[in-house]
């Protein structure tokens, strides 16, 4: 239930579907993913032919979904969309592709989670639009061939360096999402006011760009808070001022930090001169498990360049006083 969780929860889910560009030309930003996605599919079409296995990997929230869908659509193809935890066994991935229609597009998110079994029967789909249905049990077990109408595997996953090579080496294509700028985030943020009829300043868009954390649907889940504020609080329009301000209480500061990530800053600057401390004093200093500041505060601390992780402990970089307005001790003004 973090406001800056790059996680789909509930309420993501509901209005997501209504904020997602429909063709490339209105995905916004990726521009080399964009480019070279724009030839894949443009050589397919030429050709008649199904496009090549796409995979896109990159942090949550980036836009893989949104990606396989226009996939689909610029190829006016169906899509079916499942995820690696739900294929628990060869058979259920048998069951989906058996049923896939001619150039019809599966996305496969999380890919990586995938059973061995059920990975194994995708590398011959994927290569030779085949799959052994295996019927009976021990001895008398005997393999079905079953032939597979061409199709378009998407796969997505948070890092392709996750997959086994044989996967890895099967996808035709491979598109590796970044952060968003701030500038791109502001173009989404327009975009998604204008959907849900939000009167937006472009200093506001800024303002809530700033504090996205390079992820769209974090800045479309800030954008929603923001403009309750402004409904409650003001007359509907979001200035940078109002924005600010409405962040300020949802506790989502000028960089995108939340109160967690601020109390483990602090803690290690104020308690600890900014380290080295190991990480179970941090987590008992902030009160969370060590977990919860390893995996849910660090990483984004950590690709802000405001904490390292060294051998001997955790430490402040000189940009984390600086965020924090503190000074490091042995540097007191004069
Ligand atoms: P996850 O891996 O968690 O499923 P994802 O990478 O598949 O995330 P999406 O569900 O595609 O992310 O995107 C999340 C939200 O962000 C959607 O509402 C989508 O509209 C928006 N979004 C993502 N990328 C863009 C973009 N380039 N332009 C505009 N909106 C975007």
């Amino acid at each position: 239930d973090r406001l800056v969780e790059a996680a789909a929860d509930g309420e993501d889910r509901a209005v997501e579907a209504a904020l997602r560009p429909k063709d490339l030309g209105e995905f916004v930003g990726q521009e080399r993913v964009r480019e070279q996605l724009d030839l894949v599919l443009k050589a397919a079409r030429a050709r008649g032919a199904t496009a090549d296995h796409v995979l896109l990997s990159g942090a949550p929230g980036l836009g893989k979904t949104t990606l396989s869908m226009i996939i689909a659509a610029e190829m006016g193809a169906p899509i079916r969309i499942t995820s690696g935890p739900a294929i628990q066994h060869a058979g259920d991935l048998a069951a989906i592709l058996s049923s896939l229609t001619e150039g019809e597009v599966l996305f496969l998110d999380e890919i990586h989670r995938m059973s061995r079994p059920a990975e194994e029967m995708l590398y011959m789909a994927m290569e030779d639009f085949r799959v052994d249905v295996i019927v009976g049990k021990g001895p008398g077990a005997t393999a079905i061939p079953l032939e597979l109408p061409p199709f378009t595997l998407v796969g997505a996953t948070t890092r392709a360096g996750l997959l086994p090579p044989p996967l890895r080496d099967r996808f035709g294509f491979t598109g590796h999402m970044e952060f968003y700028a701030p500038l791109e985030l502001q173009r989404v943020i327009h975009r998604s006011a204008r959907l849900l009829g939000v009167e937006m300043e472009e200093a506001g868009a800024a303002e809530i760009a700033g504090r996205s954390r390079g992820t769209p649907r974090i800045a479309n889940r800030l954008l929603r808070r923001v403009r309750d504020y402004a409904q409650v609080k003001a007359d509907g329009v979001v200035t940078q001022e109002i924005a600010a301000q409405a962040l300020q209480v949802y506790e989502v500061d000028a960089r995108g930090l939340d109160r967690l990530d601020r109390a483990v800053l602090g803690a290690l600057l104020k308690l600890f001169g900014g380290g080295p401390v190991g990480l179970s004093t941090l987590a008992v200093a902030v009160g969370e498990e060590r977990e919860t500041v390893e995996e849910v505060a660090e990483p984004f601390l950590v690709r802000e360049g405001l904490l390292a992780r060294t051998p001997r402990g955790r430490v402040a970089t000189p940009a984390a006083w600086a965020h924090l307005g503190l000074t490091p001790p042995g540097q007191g003004s004069t």
